[in-house]
């Protein structure tokens, strides 16, 4: 089937989570297979058109302009291998899919904070989970992806070293993905949640977060978003209205109370959701917001957080929403079979998310220049120039080098071009 301008259901298909400048297709293939995917790259070929695709339109920055959209949310079965301990993931399956068919066996995969996002999209970007610093990034372990390149071929990419690499990190510029296989782990519940602190109470918290970082084991994996929390009815009482420091933990093992009870210990937060929890509710710990919305930002890896004295208070002129998660650990480590993810000795990453329409403030990142080593496409929700991409990457000339052979002729609108 496929949908165009005037067909009911055009709207439907294209809009996804990202609201600033939606995809506005000529026509839009909602695919269920990946017969039907190859069939939609054939077309876009036959009638010489670009290709752009979208899962949960999570990572969407900029809109194609006529061409065809292929989009996969019909398309997210998922299948668990329990003795393997692996998951096929099909190309639209969002990580709440995942972790559904996962739970029943005990086994997590290599999610993020936010289990609306796409699995297939994240993991092609690097993939920043919640358990980063104990098994690294979800991309270095991915066993197998199947792809259509836009020659119209459906291709195993393992068995070609380049494509494998490429794909690994490089995110949607080589072919559309119809599944991946990925490892599973054992961890049927994780110690976890949030420290809310407000700020005008506890102005110290987040350098108290960074020097806590700085003697934890690869078993913590932690972020600190900062914030002014609206004033809104759905937002929570506790923390409505205030500038909050929102600690975010997941911790594997069974010391998560003494590990952070230094934490515990610089005041009472206005509201803690820590403790126990199944892997399966892991989106409580960020416990993001749902809604569809227009947002911007701006992400920098860093080698250090001296500069966080900087950081826009309550009283900027935007909102801006600071988000920072610490790295290290297995993150640092280049995995068995090598991938395209960049920049594996940033400490922190530091993401600048402003709500609404327009650009991210790019003023907030400027007194971390010294800091900068790099940056991570994946918390980028903007359009970035060739030079602002190839800071994401160690090898940036490889990746474009492959970019040409597997799409000479550029039909790809990938959310960040290479
Ligand atoms: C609230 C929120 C929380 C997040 N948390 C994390 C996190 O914890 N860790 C992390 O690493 N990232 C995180 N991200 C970033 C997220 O991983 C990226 O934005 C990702 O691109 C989203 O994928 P999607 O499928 O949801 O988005 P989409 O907008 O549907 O896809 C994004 C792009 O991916 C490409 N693409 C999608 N599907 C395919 C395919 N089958 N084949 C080829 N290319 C494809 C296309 O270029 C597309 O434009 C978060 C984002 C948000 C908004």
């Amino acid at each position: 089937m496929m949908l165009t301008t005037t067909s009911k259901g055009y709207d439907e298909a294209r809009l996804g989570f990202q609201r600033r400048d939606p995809h506005r297709p000529a026509v839009i293939f909602p695919v269920t297979n990946a017969d039907e995917v190859q069939e939609a790259v054939r077309y876009a070929i036959d009638h010489d058109l670009r290709i752009a695709v979208q899962a949960s339109g999570h990572g969407l920055t900029e809109g194609i302009d006529g061409g065809v959209l292929i989009a996969t949310s019909g398309f997210n079965g998922v299948t668990v291998d329990a003795e393997k301990k692996t998951a096929w993931i099909e190309a639209g399956a969002t990580w709440r899919d995942v972790l559904a068919a996962t739970a029943p066996y005990g086994l997590a995969p290599l999610s993020g904070s936010f289990p609306g996002v796409g699995a297939i999209s994240y993991t092609l970007g690097g993939g920043l989970g919640l358990m980063a610093r104990r098994y690294g990034y979800a991309a270095d372990h991915v066993r197998r992806i199947e792809v259509v390149t836009t020659d119209g071929v459906r291709r195993n990419a393992e068995e070609d070293p380049d494509l494998f690499w490429a794909l690994r990190g490089g995110g949607g510029n080589f072919g559309v993905v119809t599944g991946i296989e990925v490892d599973l782990f054992d961890v049927p519940t994780i110690f976890g949640g949030s420290l809310y602190f407000d700020l005008a109470e506890y102005p110290d918290v987040p350098e108290a977060w960074r020097e806590w970082t700085r003697s934890v084991p690869e078993e913590v994996t932690s972020a600190i978003a900062i914030l002014p929390v609206p004033d809104l009815p759905q937002v929570p009482a506790p923390i409505r209205g205030k500038y909050i420091g929102q600690v975010q933990l997941a911790i594997l093992g069974d010391r998560g109370e003494e590990l952070i009870a230094p934490l515990r210990a610089l005041g009472t937060p206005v509201m803690d959701t820590v403790g126990v929890i199944p892997y399966v509710d892991s989106g409580q710990i960020f416990a993001e917001p749902e809604r569809p919305d227009a947002y911007s930002s701006r992400n920098v890896l860093l080698d250090d957080l001296d500069a966080l004295k900087t950081l826009p208070g309550p009283d900027a002129e935007r909102m801006h929403v600071i988000g920072i998660r610490h790295l290290g650990g297995a993150l640092a480590r280049r995995p068995e079979i090598p991938n395209a993810v960049g920049h594996r000795e940033a400490a922190y990453s530091l993401t600048v998310l402003t709500p609404g329409e327009g650009e991210a403030a790019r003023e907030v990142l400027e007194p971390w220049r010294e800091a900068t080593i790099g940056r991570a496409l994946n918390f980028s929700f903007e359009k970035l120039s060739a030079e602002e991409i190839a800071d994401a990457y160690d090898d940036y000339d490889r990746l474009v080098e492959l970019r040409r052979r597997y799409d000479p002729d550029r039909r790809l609108h990938a959310n960040h071009q290479l």
